[in-house]
């Protein structure tokens, strides 16, 4: 199992929450599509020949790209790697560039199968407040477009401890997701990060600061409603129905190799972990494409140990002795097993078998109890 990130980082306009590697215009394009044609030919045995069963453009909004230059892409990497046959090829796309025409030409002219709309919210304050370029109406039209033009592999993104987000308001944002049927939903919790506009205006009180207890509500009406409406909580951020989980994602959380292309974009091949550079006029200025890799790292024992952990008690899936002892040792799997009492005591977590699960209870803990469990 194998795939391939292509971040793509031009933005229309920046959301004051965002700490991605993007920016709000589309500067260089050209040269930006052809460093990346490059970048995949130079890559092209990266991932050892092993089967890519998911491509997945991110960003940045990757729905900036045309279906042309989409379709150079893709092409490309049909023709360098052996792409398994029924892949899932995902788009994260905003709901204001998901127009009848653009959605018609994904469809019948690339071969894009999952489409990842960035909603946010249903409700005009919320997405003033995260300085979103769409309105509800485009919110709502996009989906409606995208069903309406045959994509039935559908996620949307909605996030969820805005400050100017209630309690009712983000129960109606969950309703109207149920109310069209989708099959997948990522919600995140919002978080301030350093050096976003977000944070700046927090600082100097012009916007208001979040809650964690908001937050912490918010999150428990989500575990209840999805669970009410038949979704599973595959991952701690993800929900689906039975079929539908995100392909790509599952790589990154169960420890798959991908390559990364791209400004910013990392790269995993099991062993190591690099980045490329987070500066467009250096990712296609750079002569060679080795230049293009800012940081490299060999993860060592305890590191990959400490990733799994982290990941793997985030899923359904769960964190599993069996697997620590077989990969890591014996002394790590005591390790895992001793530490992790506490959090059981607690009911922040349950064993079954050599598996152990987050509770609903553990999931608002997650972090802590990953690094508490770490090497
Ligand atoms: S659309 Fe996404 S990548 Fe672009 S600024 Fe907003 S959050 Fe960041």
């Amino acid at each position: 199992m194998a795939g391939i990130y292509i971040h793509i980082p031009y933005c229309k306009q920046k959301c004051h929450y965002c700490n991605f590697y993007s920016f709000a215009s589309s500067q260089f394009r050209e040269q930006f599509v052809d460093a990346l044609l490059n970048e995949l030919s130079h890559r092209k045995n990266y991932l050892e020949n092993a089967k890519v069963n998911t491509i997945y453009f991110g960003g940045g909004t990757p729905s900036m790209l045309s279906t042309d230059e989409i379709n150079k892409i893709v092409k490309r990497i049909f023709t360098l790697f052996q792409v398994e046959d029924g892949a899932e090829l995902t788009l994260e796309a905003n709901p204001d560039d998901l127009n009848e025409a653009y959605l018609a030409d994904l469809k019948n002219y690339t071969s894009i199968n999952r489409l990842s709309i960035g909603i946010q919210s249903f409700f005009p304050q919320d997405l003033q407040y995260l300085n979103r370029v769409h309105d509800v109406r485009q919110a709502r039209s996009s989906i409606e477009l995208a069903v309406g033009n045959g994509f039935t592999n559908l996620t949307i993104d909605l996030i969820y401890g805005i400050p100017t987000l209630t309690i009712d308001n983000w129960k109606q944002n969950l309703e109207i997701f149920f109310s069209y049927q989708l099959p997948h939903l990522s919600s995140y919790s919002l978080t301030v990060e350093p050096k976003t506009a977000l944070n700046t205006m927090i600082k100097k009180g012009e916007m208001q600061n979040v809650k964690e207890q908001q937050s912490i509500e918010h999150f428990k009406i989500l575990l209840n409603e999805t669970g009410r409406n038949a979704y599973v909580n595959y991952e701690i951020s993800n929900f689906a129905r039975e079929g539908y989980y995100s392909k790509h994602n599952s790589i990154y959380w169960l420890g798959g190799h991908y390559l990364g292309l791209g400004p910013s974009a990392h790269s995993f091949n099991g062993k190591s972990r690099q980045w490329n550079v987070s500066n467009m006029r250096k990712y296609i200025g750079e002569e060679t494409v080795e230049n293009i890799i800012e940081e490299k790292e060999i993860l060592t024992p305890g590191q990959r140990f400490n990733e799994y952990v982290m990941t793997s008690l985030r899923t359904s899936w769960g964190c599993d002795s069996e697997h620590i002892q077989n990969v890591f040792g014996y002394k790590a799997m005591r390790h895992m097993e001793e530490s992790i009492k506490e959090f059981i005591r607690d009911r922040k977590v349950k064993k079954e078998g050599s598996k152990y699960y987050l509770t609903g209870e553990g999931k608002l803990f997650a972090d802590g109890i990953a690094s508490a469990l770490f090497l």
